[in-house]
């Protein structure tokens, strides 16, 4: 970081800068006359920006062209710029010595043990914490979401998380299978005060952390190793004398060092031991050592390295519950939360959709529905995403990135082209009972509550692949490949002007505007048809029109009504060919109609001419749609060539 202090001398009409320059760490304020360093003459005003600019640059960087951030300068500023040389301030993480891991060839295949601690890190990690009244609702939504294990709070701190912890137990609203947690630092006075908050409890895990980083033990406590070996034994005495003193209540105890991953690893097992020799575990009374990453300070190999290490040195290993604890500020803390479980933790500690102090405690959901969509049970119930999130938002006032996996608005959403199309097709092809194969959707969002509304939306960036898409899903109707490349460059078009997403409606709309309303010379009034012939196989189409405002009658027959009106039409000059029709019901919402689609093809075939008919009925659905694209068709025909022909033939 480098700190600037210029003054600009108005006396001589601002020409002269005096700039004080000095690096972080140094006491040392260097007054530097920049004149000779630019070397050219200030100018006046924007020369006090440029200035800092340019001296920055050419005394750190005096190479390399990089722009520094130009910040406004008015006497004082602070400028920070990102060193050269990072490893002058930081170190690398260690990697641990363990030649014979087993982590990575392992699966999760069950889902941990869960302990949510949105009510005590995430709580403490708010700016505004929660009122009792959100942390009671969240309480309630962590058990209906299937959390057996809650960490309410940190009773001894203050009497907001007294009372709440009191409130749940005297409101009886712990259900009997789920066990609350509290936390407390190694401190006799606290370590009471915590069980008091406890009373009528009928069961709880009392949790005590003491801080056994060299870091923590050095600066902050100036304790050796057994010291701090022996606070935490005395502590775990403690808690073990007054939780026989309250026998109604069934009591765990959950041991964490403070900060595990920068703790020297047989300094972290020792301490663990020798706090679960006063507990002394049984397979039925488990006790719990958790692994704090409170600061994630390494890749997450290294984590489950650190983790399958003590996994394999704790003593009274089938009678303690191994339990993790990772934090995000790499990023991290799924992959980390993933690894460790592979490397021999039984349970994870974290919180909804990753709040908690700085970056976040490890994302419960996200791990909750990774092991979903690999198959496996997370005995967590996330079927209405949303709700959760909802609860979640208004209890700590924080948003959820539209991005956030599996929950954020936009995760279950295609704009592009290519993977509409590609989402499109596995749709196309997926049979109910196939396993979930669906191109760029990794899990079917109806399984978290979500709609296929969101799945495909379409902007300027989309294709037809999409726009198909839309109107197959809301509208039922199928366009053929041709008639989508058509549409998609209108809507395109329309997109590209607005610069805005386009609804399904819209694009249905705009379909119907081009190819199903009557923008030609040609306007329907009504038709009658009869069947003669034997067995009744010809159909007589009487046919009335409004063509440029004149009335005109055409007749033709067939062995079906499109067949007698491209009959009726060649007799009045208009030479045409259905290349294809197609029909089905649809379903707008104000009652089923017939949607008709035709090709209509001029002399040379070349050329599809689409129409669209939507009616209460079907065949006029269809001679509306043949009406449509013959309109379309006689847009483009020089009119004297059709009135030359009709001369002809009349
Ligand atoms: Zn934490």
């Amino acid at each position: 970081m480098v700190f600037c202090y210029a003054k600009q001398d108005l006396d001589d009409g601002g020409t002269a800068i005096d700039l004080h320059f000095c690096c972080l760490g140094s006491k040392l304020w260097l007054p530097i006359n920049i004149q000779p360093i630019l070397g050219e003459a200030p100018g006046r005003v924007p020369l006090e920006i440029l200035a800092v600019d340019r001296l920055i640059r050419r005394l750190t960087h005096p190479a390399s062209p990089v722009s520094l951030p130009i910040r406004e300068f008015t006497t004082t500023t602070v400028l920070t710029i990102m060193l050269q040389n990072p490893a002058q301030k930081y170190r690398p993480f260690q990697p641990i010595q363990i030649s014979d891991r087993t982590w990575p060839s392992r699966t999760i295949i069950q889902a941990p043990i869960w302990l949510s601690t949105d009510l005590r890190d995430g709580n403490q990690a708010l700016a505004q914490p929660m009122s009792i009244d959100q942390k009671l609702r969240f309480f309630d939504l962590l058990v209906q979401t299937g959390f057996k294990e809650i960490e309410v709070g940190f009773p001894s701190a203050s009497a907001t998380e007294f009372e709440f912890v009191q409130r749940l137990i005297n409101e009886n609203r712990i259900p009997d299978h789920v066990t609350i947690q509290v936390l407390t630092q190694a401190r006799e006075s606290l370590i009471r005060r915590t069980f008091e908050s406890l009373q009528g409890a009928k069961q709880a895990i009392v949790h005590v952390y003491n801080a056994t980083a060299p870091v923590f033990r050095r600066v902050v406590f100036d304790h050796n190793k057994p010291e701090t070996i022996e606070l935490a034994v005395a502590a775990a005495t403690l808690i073990q004398q007054l939780a026989q003193q309250q026998s109604d209540t069934r009591w765990r105890f959950q041991y964490s060092p403070e900060v595990f991953t920068s703790t020297e690893l047989p300094f972290a097992r020792d301490i663990c031991n020798a706090v679960l020799a006063v507990w002394q575990p049984r397979s039925e009374a488990k006790a719990i050592i958790n692994l704090p990453a409170s600061v994630e300070v390494a890749t997450p190999n290294v984590f489950a390295d650190q983790v399958e290490w003590m996994h394999r040195r704790l003593d009274y290993r089938d009678a303690v519950v191994l339990s993790v604890h990772p934090h995000n500020d790499r990023g991290c803390s799924v992959a980390a939360a993933e690894l460790g479980q592979m490397a021999g933790a039984d349970r994870v500690e974290g919180c909804l959709f990753g709040n908690g102090e700085r970056t976040g405690n490890v994302d419960l959901v996200t791990l909750a529905m990774n092991l979903y969509t690999q198959g496996v049970d997370p005995e967590l119930d996330f079927s209405s995403i949303d709700t959760v999130a909802e609860v979640v938002k208004h209890c700590t006032q924080l948003p959820i990135h539209p991005r956030h996996p599996y929950v954020g608005e936009l995760v279950f959403t295609a704009f592009s082209g290519s993977h509409q199309d590609a989402i499109k097709k596995g749709f196309a092809q997926r049979q109910s009972e196939d396993s979930w194969e669906i191109p760029y959707l990794p899990m079917d969002p109806a399984d978290v509550g979500r709609s296929y509304e969101a799945i495909v939306r379409v902007n300027s960036q989309s294709g037809k692949g999409g726009i198909a898409f839309l109107l197959e899903r809301d509208y039922g109707v199928v366009l053929p490949r041709s008639l989508q490349v058509e549409l998609a460059q209108v809507v395109q078009r329309v997109m590209d002007n607005s610069q805005q997403e386009m609804s399904s409606a819209a694009i249905w709309q705009l379909l119907y505007q081009r190819y199903g309303s009557s923008a030609g010379p040609l306007v329907y009034a009504t038709h009658s048809l009869k069947t003669a012939g034997d067995n009744n196989q010809v159909q007589q189409l009487a046919l009335q029109l409004d063509r440029n405002g004149d009335p005109w009658h055409l007749e033709g027959a067939g062995n079906g009504p499109i067949d007698a009106l491209v009959a009726a039409f060649r007799q009045n000059g208009i030479h045409l060919e259905v290349a294809s029709y197609e029909e089905r019901a649809l379903d707008t919402g104000s009652g089923a109609k017939a949607f008709a689609l035709v090709d209509i093809r001029g002399e040379d075939q070349s050329q599809s001419y689409w129409g669209i008919g939507v009616h209460a009925n079907l065949t006029t659905a269809s001679i509306l749609a043949v009406i449509n694209g013959v309109n379309r068709l006689l847009l483009t025909l020089p009119d004297s060539t059709v009135q030359q022909r009709q001369v002809l033939h009349s």
